[in-house]
C-alpha cells in the first residue's frame, strides 16, 4: 500500500523526533473491576513505528502485557484492529501516531459490547452477515468458471474492498439504538454486492429479504459511515440504492 505524500512527510519528520507522547486507553476487563479505567502510557516516537497499532504493540511488548487489543495484517487489510482513536473510529494500522498532540486518546468501538479493553463482541455482527447468505446464489450448476464482462466487474468497484472492520456501523445512530434488528451499514454494503454482482441469481430474494422496516429502512441517512470508513469507502450511497431497488421492484 503507498502511502500518501502528506502521510510520507509525517514519517520523515517521525524519524527526527525525540519526543515523548502518552497513549491514553479504556480499560476494562470484567474480571478484575466492575469498572471501566484509562491506564496512560509514555511512548517515545523515535523508538516506536509511526502508526498507533505500533505504538499498542509495543506497550503490549514492553509495559505493559495485559493491555488487550487485536490485530493481524497490520496493513489495512483484515480490519481486527479497528477502534475509536480521537474520536474516530478508524483501523489503528493506518493511523498515524500524530506529533502535535500529547496524549492520543483510544476508546473500543463506541456501542458494542465490550469483552476485554479494546476487545469488542462480533457475534451479532458476524450473525446478521451471515443472514443476508454472503455467497453466490447461481442457476449455472455447471463446474465452469462463472466469466463476467468487464463492465459488470467495474460496478463491484467500491464495494469488494469492504473489509468488515465494522468501524461503519459503529459510527451510526441508527445501529447504536437498534443493533439487535437494523443490519447497519457494513452488512447492507454486502448485501448491496451480492445484488450487484452479475453472476449472482438470488436478486429477488435478497432485495425481499431487505424490504424490511427495521433491516434496511432504520437507515436514516446520517452518512456517519461514510465518513468514519477506512477504505474510504461509500456504504451510505450503497444503502440508498438499496432504497431505490426496493421502491422499483414493488412499483
Ligand atoms: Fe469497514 Fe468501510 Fe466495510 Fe464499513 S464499509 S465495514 S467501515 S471497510
Amino acid at each position: 500500500m503507498f502511502l500518501k505524500k502528506e502521510s510520507t512527510n509525517k514519517l520523515r519528520l517521525h524519524k527526527k523526533a525525540d519526543s515523548q507522547i502518552y497513549i491514553r486507553v479504556y480499560r476494562w476487563n470484567p474480571h478484575i473491576q466492575h469498572k471501566p479505567w484509562f491506564s496512560i502510557y509514555p511512548i517515545l516516537l523515535n523508538k516506536c513505528g509511526p502508526m498507533v497499532l505500533d505504538a499498542l504493540v509495543q506497550i503490549k511488548n514492553y509495559q505493559d502485557s495485559s493491555l488487550t487489543f487485536r490485530r493481524s495484517c497490520r496493513e489495512g487489510i483484515c480490519g481486527s484492529c479497528a477502534m475509536n482513536i480521537e474520536g474516530t473510529n478508524t483501523l489503528a494500522c493506518l493511523k498515524v501516531l500524530k506529533l502535535k498532540t500529547k496524549f492520543i486518546t483510544i476508546y473500543p468501538l463506541p456501542h458494542m459490547y465490550v469483552i476485554k479493553d479494546l476487545v469488542i463482541d462480533l457475534t451479532n455482527f458476524y450473525s446478521q452477515y451471515k443472514s443476508i447468505k454472503p455467497w453466490l446464489v447461481s442457476e449455472n450448476h455447471t463446474e465452469k468458471e462463472q466469466l463476467q464482462s468487464k463492465v459488470d466487474r467495474a460496478e463491484l468497484n467500491g464495494l469488494y474492498e469492504c473489509i468488515l472492520c465494522a468501524c461503519c456501523s459503529a459510527s451510526c445512530p441508527s445501529y447504536w439504538w437498534n443493533q439487535e434488528v437494523y443490519l447497519g451499514p457494513a452488512i447492507l454494503l454486502q448485501a448491496y454486492k451480492w445484488i450487484t454482482d452479475s453472476r449472482d441469481s438470488n436478486t429477488y430474494e435478497r432485495l425481499d429479504f431487505l424490504n424490511h422496516k427495521m433491516r434496511l429502512f432504520r437507515c436514516h441517512t446520517i452518512m456517519n459511515c461514510s465518513k468514519t470508513c477506512p477504505k474510504n469507502l461509500n456504504p451510505g450511497k450503497a444503502i440508498s440504492n438499496l432504497k431505490q431497488q426496493i421502491i422499483h421492484l414493488i412499483k
